[in-house]
């Protein structure tokens, strides 16, 4: 709007060049190659229960969640973590069953779309994919719950393609501590230290997204290939939780890893988050409308939380989180620890988006956003997805030294 004010005085020649280099979605040129030309990796997205109700597609464009390969395509995902997510309420063998009813989810939408998605494993799995214009679809099990305290069930889960492991949900598992439960095991345990061991050797990166800080750094004692945070922010912009402080940034980095940052309204914005503190009431209006709409079907819930939020952001009671916080804590990040060292996460169809990335079809804005900042080309090249492929292939020759997989 300012801009447009400014022109009609006295910029005509401005404005001519301005249409020239900028097409209607406010893309430049150069964004728009740049990010076309690049493996852009999403490591978390949580679509996966939504492929349980058996009628949802990833082949068909919707209007509803954020995933589906038309809007990936439109935003050029190139690799995506499919998340194995159920509730840490849900433990034992219906745990580990339940994930292997989700992975043959993910199996099957790539058997049903063979021109436009390909299971991939490994870095190299993904580089080929994007060579063939295919989406790479990959696994990750959001929850150390899910292998019932078994390595037997992580080996298995690894033989079925999962890459990466995140260790703990919202809730303590037998051997790790959850950042958002009261300790009990003061981080990870004897068990939970031969888990980060024998992920290293099946070549599955350990994600530390979620886990308390005490575990963050037994986690970081403990494995021999960097780790990631697969969809975690900043705490210095955000005080959750579940975000990374400056030092843990650091250190994460020191040791080779990437944090990938979150794209969830209450994980980027301090504003947000301070909003729902003030008033109590309001998370319990949120949950009891969800539940009205939903029942417990976790993919509903997941889907409706989001309409219910943005009615009350309508309603002015919440406050409204522009999609440019992304940029933010990117940009705190690489400041922090250097571009090498940090990507994308989104969160997708699990979390809150905020207004402006409301789907993958969004994302070349991100590139868009950095050459203004002046990043340059290489730098948006690793932050969009080849510090993730960096890390895999890490990943990859610990296993190999180990004498593991794959
Ligand atoms: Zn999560």
């Amino acid at each position: 709007m300012v801009r447009a004010i400014l022109c009609a005085g006295a910029c005509v020649a401005a404005s001519v060049l301005l249409a020239g280099a900028m097409k209607a979605d406010g893309l430049s040129e150069r964004a728009r190659k740049l990010h076309f030309s690049c493996i852009v990796v999403d490591t978390h997205d949580d679509t996966t229960q939504r492929l349980l109700d058996g009628k949802f597609d990833l082949g068909t464009r919707t209007s509803a969640g954020s995933i589906d390969i038309p809007r990936m395509r439109e935003g050029n995902v190139g690799a995506i973590f499919f998340s194995i997510w159920m509730p840490s309420k849900v433990t034992g063998p219906d745990a580990v069953n339940r994930a292997i009813v989700q992975i043959d989810a993910v199996r099957e939408q790539v058997r049903k779309h063979p021109n436009d998605l390909v299971l991939a494993t490994t870095a190299a799995e993904i580089r080929d994919a994007h060579k063939q214009g295919k989406i790479a679809a990959l696994l990750g099990v959001e929850g150390g719950h899910m292998i019932n305290s078994d390595l037997g069930v992580l080996r298995k889960f690894a033989a079925l393609g999962v890459r990466y492991m995140t260790l703990t949900h919202s809730v303590n598992v037998a051997w790790a501590d959850s950042s958002t439960d009261t300790s009990a095991h003061n981080g990870l345990t004897d068990f939970g230290k031969q888990v980060v061991r024998e992920m290293n050797r099946l070549g599955m990166i350990v994600d530390i997204s979620h886990v308390a800080d005490k575990t963050f750094y037994d986690v970081l004692a403990t494995s021999e290939a960097p780790v990631i945070a697969s969809h975690s922010s900043c705490r210095a912009l955000c005080n959750a939780a579940r975000n990374m402080t400056d030092q843990m940034i650091k250190d994460l980095a020191a040791k080779g890893g990437v944090i990938q940052i979150n794209y969830h309204i209450g994980f980027l914005s301090q504003e947000f988050r301070d909003a729902e503190k003030a008033n109590p009431q309001i998370e319990k209006e949120i949950d009891a409308e969800v539940k009205k709409r939903c029942g417990e079907v976790e993919a509903c819930q997941l889907l409706e939380k989001e309409k219910v939020l943005r009615g009350l952001v309508a309603q002015g009671k919440l406050p409204r989180v522009n999609w440019t916080r992304i940029i933010d804590h990117i940009d705190h990040a690489v400041k922090i620890a250097g571009a090498e060292h940090v990507g994308l996460g989104s969160d997708f169809d699990g979390a809150n988006m905020p207004y402006g990335m409301d789907d993958a079809s969004h994302l070349p804005q991100i590139t868009n956003a950095l050459l203004e900042k002046d990043y340059s080309e290489s730098d948006i090249q690793k932050i969009l997805g080849g510090n993730t492929l960096r890390v895999m292939e890490q990943a990859e020759a610990t296993a190999k030294r180990l004498g593991g997989h794959p």
